[in-house]
């Protein structure tokens, strides 16, 4: 496989990977692009809140109760406050009563990415954005969900897409 990277306009890194596929008849060239969304430290200060640096950038924690997607129950889709990277489905949303929002499901494959996080002596999974590698909180297998999963997010580092057409009525 032959990987080339260039950055986009907006400043993401591109990479285009070129595969050769042996396996068909015909042999043909496959090619598949990873966005990521590679700034420093510097470039986000500049684009992100102060409250908003402290949990994607520095793996904060948002109190619990206090984000604004909380008690979001409207139609639509999460998407990564630093890169706009699409995340989760309203969908998927339920209430874990822990105080964060929580999901059951990232939106698709390139949504997020899971790494160990043994800080503070707790053996936990963080999850990032996978394009921009923010910080958006925690996964837990301990959720009575179709997929046993609790992704439990803080709302800063979400941005909501209502649905278009959708009403104002809370989903039951
Ligand atoms: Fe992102």
């Amino acid at each position: 496989m032959i990987s080339i990277s260039f950055y986009s306009n907006s400043g993401y890194k591109i990479l285009r990977n070129k595969e050769r596929d042996h396996q068909s008849f015909r042999k043909s060239e496959i090619f598949t692009e990873e966005v990521k969304a590679i700034k420093s430290e510097g470039e986000w200060r500049n684009i992100l809140s102060p409250e908003e640096f402290h949990v994607l950038r520095g793996k904060g924690t948002e109190p619990a109760f206090t984000g604004k997607f909380l008690k979001n129950k409207k139609k639509g889709t999460y998407v990564c406050a630093a890169c706009g990277n699409e995340l989760f489905s309203s969908e998927t949303k339920f209430d874990s009563g822990t105080g964060w929002p929580s999901f059951w499901a990232p939106i698709s494959e390139a949504s997020v990415e899971e790494n160990a996080d043994n800080r503070f002596g707790i053996r936990r999974t963080e999850v990032v954005c996978k394009q921009c590698g923010g910080h958006l909180g925690h996964v837990f297998g301990d959720s009575p969900t179709p997929t046993g999963q609790r992704f439990c997010i803080n709302s800063i580092s979400l941005k909501f897409k209502e649905q278009e057409g959708s009403s104002d009525k809370p989903k039951k």
